[in-house]
């Protein structure tokens, strides 16, 4: 089964074609990552005008790579939550009009299920089952907008067993990154910055949160804090002055500091849920945030069952993952929506 993924929830714009669930046959990806670089952030209106401009030559050159026409096409997929407004617009309507002009089955994806379901595409070589998540799972999905870990029984079951309170850990990475003057998006910049540092120089707390649930924005703080008393300033001194303050040395070590407390707690959380549900089979680590190379190298040792992760090219936001949540979806019994009344939402849990 051929299924084309489409994917516009936040700044990428993506498509790809992939076979039955793992097999990719094309994946382009156009990033916004440069025009918000300058604004450090993403400026939602101005994602949904980029998406609008490259939507359909994305989808274009996904058919093309693939080596495919409309014909070939078993059903088309599509983000309709969580994400920006604008940007799941986008997405969705070119979805709905090619659906009906192809005459094709739609199928409405959530975003951080696909996220999770990048752990079954294949790459190169790769395509045996060996590496495939067992179930029960658990995913921890980690994210710019989402920290989650969600139990899995079974393909396309979802429990939510843990979440944050406020930030999400790759919003983190984002705005301590932002304080030290390093580039958007921080995720890369931060693990970049962080090979020249000395982890232990900064001790940054952990927050204390109840069961499985996480909080980020006080670990945000915590950097704040931290950076003004280095540079011997008040707290009420502009945050964004702070970098002009902070020697590459203190910038390093800062970052990765940061960097190992983030990674901690995410381990540490993740050690608590094993234990509380012993009957985990595997665990799969899913969104931006596990393209980091710490975090790979810690999970790998917080438990006996294996520790997937997506490719790293798969990590970020793409067309194949949803294309292949999709396919699971489809045979778990999942029935087409309607083209002419699907819907998005930009706020919706994934169970
Ligand atoms: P997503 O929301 O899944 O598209 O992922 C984007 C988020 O992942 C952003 O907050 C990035 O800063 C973060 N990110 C990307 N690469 C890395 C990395 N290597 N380490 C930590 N965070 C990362
Ligand atoms: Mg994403």
């Amino acid at each position: 089964m051929l299924i084309l993924g489409i994917e516009t929830s936040c700044d990428e714009t993506a498509a790809a074609v992939v076979r039955d669930g793992r097999e990719i046959l094309s994946n382009v990806v156009v990033s916004q990552i440069d025009i918000f670089a300058e604004y450090g952030g993403v400026i939602p209106e101005v994602a949904a005008r980029s998406h609008l401009e490259v939507v359909l030559p994305v989808i274009d050159k996904a058919l093309t790579d693939a080596a495919c026409s409309w014909d070939d096409i078993d059903a088309i997929a599509v983000t309709h939550a969580p994400g920006l407004l604008g940007s799941l617009l986008i997405g969705t309507l070119t979805a709905r009009t090619l659906a009906v002009i192809h005459n094709k089955p739609l199928y409405a994806v959530h975003h951080l299920k696909s996220h999770v379901y990048a752990n079954w595409l294949c790459g190169g070589d790769e395509q045996n089952d060996s590496n495939v998540p067992q179930f029960p799972l658990l995913a921890l999905v980690v994210s710019g907008g989402h920290t989650q870990i969600l139990y899995m029984p079974q393909h396309n079951r979802f429990e939510i067993i843990g979440t944050t309170h406020d930030d999400a850990v790759g919003e983190c990475f984002d705005k301590v990154a932002k304080i030290l003057g390093l580039p958007y998006p921080g995720g890369p910049s931060i693990t970049k910055a962080a090979l020249a540092g000395d982890q232990n120089r900064y001790k940054l707390p952990h927050p204390k949160v109840d069961g499985l649930d996480f909080s980020f924005s006080g670990l945000k703080t915590a950097v704040l804090r931290a950076v003004q008393k280095e540079v011997r300033v008040e707290i009420s001194y502009p945050s964004h002055k702070l970098q002009d303050l902070l020697t590459p040395q203190q910038v390093a070590d800062f970052a990765a500091s940061f960097q190992k407390t983030a990674v901690d707690i995410l381990c540490e959380k993740m050690r608590a849920a094993l234990a509380e549900y012993p009957d985990v089979q595997s665990v799969a680590v899913a969104g931006g945030v596990s393209a980091n190379t710490i975090l790979r190298e810690k999970m790998k040792d917080i438990s006996s069952v294996p520790v997937c992760f997506p490719l790293a090219s798969l990590s970020g936001d793409n067309g194949a993952m949803v294309a292949a949540a999709c396919y699971y979806e489809i045979m778990s019994g999942v029935k087409p929506t309607d083209p002419y009344t699907l819907n998005i939402y930009p706020r919706i849990p994934i169970a």
